[in-house]
């Protein structure tokens, strides 16, 4: 089931309301590439569904958080960019820099990449 939010860019998105590169659409997630990537490979992997933020999941969100996850596994394999490696990293909250309020693991490769991140 998808829930949208009026104002969510990453919700207007997943409606077409927005233009968005896109890499891969299923029934529950879907990834597109960052608008300021910050490595070769940048892409975002969203949940449809409207969640704000990594804090306000439960128990219940576990199996879509995993395909959030595997997702990012398969765009890294097929982007072709990571075969070096890749980090998948969620920001939650104003102290990590969560900037969109909408989950979205960022997928990130086809560089070295530094740690920790700062
Ligand atoms: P965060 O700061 O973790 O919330 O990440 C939000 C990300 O969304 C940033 O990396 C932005 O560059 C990206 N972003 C913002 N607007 C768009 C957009 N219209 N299309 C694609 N990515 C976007």
């Amino acid at each position: 089931m998808t829930t949208t939010e009026t104002d969510c860019l990453f919700c207007k998105i997943s409606a077409g309301q927005i233009p968005a590169q896109i890499t891969y659409r299923d029934d529950q997630v879907l990834a597109f590439k960052d608008v300021g990537p910050k490595a070769p490979l940048h892409e975002l992997v969203i949940p449809l569904r409207h969640i704000a933020t990594l804090a306000d999941t439960t128990a219940e969100d576990a199996a879509l958080l995993g395909r959030l996850m595997v997702v990012a596994a398969e765009r890294a394999r097929e982007s072709g960019q990571a075969s070096g490696g890749f980090r998948v990293v969620m920001n939650a909250g104003a102290d990590a820099g969560q900037s969109v309020h909408h989950i979205h693991l960022h997928l990130l490769g086809g560089r070295a990449l530094a740690w920790p991140p700062g």
